[in-house]
């Protein structure tokens, strides 16, 4: 088996875990492999090994990876800062953005998705730990934010995404993780037909599942080191 194959299959060994320990399917957490910085060929390794959801950080290396690989159905997901004049590329080139932070952005990819693809599957970005270099909705705004995407055309929101403050204690990650599953309750209290909670990547994935993550961003753990 090759490294990519190898590291793969350890992650979704620590989904299983970590799924059993919090007494959840592990068919409730997809695993998106975060493959910015890594070459055409390391994707291609891990579609050949089952992996079907990329995410990538950096719109021009997205669309040449893309290209390379257009061979392939893959499911490309945008998870890197979104500027506003990026928004036409990441419009018609993903399935997922998971970085809505402002409601012009969301205007925009509305406004930009190619009326033939599907509607754009979007989280909004919350920034939990109110951090200052961290992008993302203050958790008091994300209802608003939600609600707002949610009556656009062309997008469909499917709940929350965030980057918390980088910690190694178990249940620092923990609180923040819990802010956002809080704010998944509340969107669908209030109506809306969310369902995504996207939190966890490489170090913390663990604390990410037991507090609900239906989608682990991971990088590192299947790629390595960038
Ligand atoms: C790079 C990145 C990841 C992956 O992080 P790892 O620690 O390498 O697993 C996840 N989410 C976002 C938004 C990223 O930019």
């Amino acid at each position: 088996m090759g490294t990519i194959a190898a590291a793969l299959q350890a992650v979704q060994g620590r989904i299983c875990a970590a799924c059993a320990e919090a007494g959840r399917d592990p068919r409730e957490v997809r695993l998106l492999a975060v493959s910015k910085t890594f070459p055409a060929a390391a994707i291609r390794e891990a579609w050949a090994a089952g992996q079907r959801a990329f995410g990538e950080s950096y719109v021009q290396e997205a669309l040449a990876k893309q290209r390379e690989l257009a061979d392939l159905p893959i499911e490309w997901h945008y998870i890197g800062p979104l500027q506003s004049n990026k928004t036409r590329p990441v419009a018609a080139h993903f399935a997922w953005v998971h970085g809505v932070d402002r409601p012009d952005l969301a205007e925009r990819l509305a406004r930009q998705r190619p009326p033939h693809l599907p509607p754009l599957e979007v989280c909004v970005q919350v920034n939990v730990g109110g951090e200052a270099s961290k992008r993302g909705v203050p958790p008091a705004d994300a209802l608003a934010l939600a609600r707002f995407v949610a009556q656009l055309p062309r997008l469909r929101l499917r709940g929350f995404m965030t980057i918390p403050p980088p910690s190694r204690d178990v249940p620092t990650q923990r609180a923040h993780f819990r802010t956002l599953a809080r704010l998944l309750a509340a969107a669908r209290a209030a109506g809306l037909a969310v369902d995504t909670l996207s939190m966890g990547m490489s170090q913390d994935l663990e604390a990410a599942i037991a507090e609900g993550a239906t989608l682990v961003r991971i990088g590192t753990a299947i790629f390595g080191e960038r």
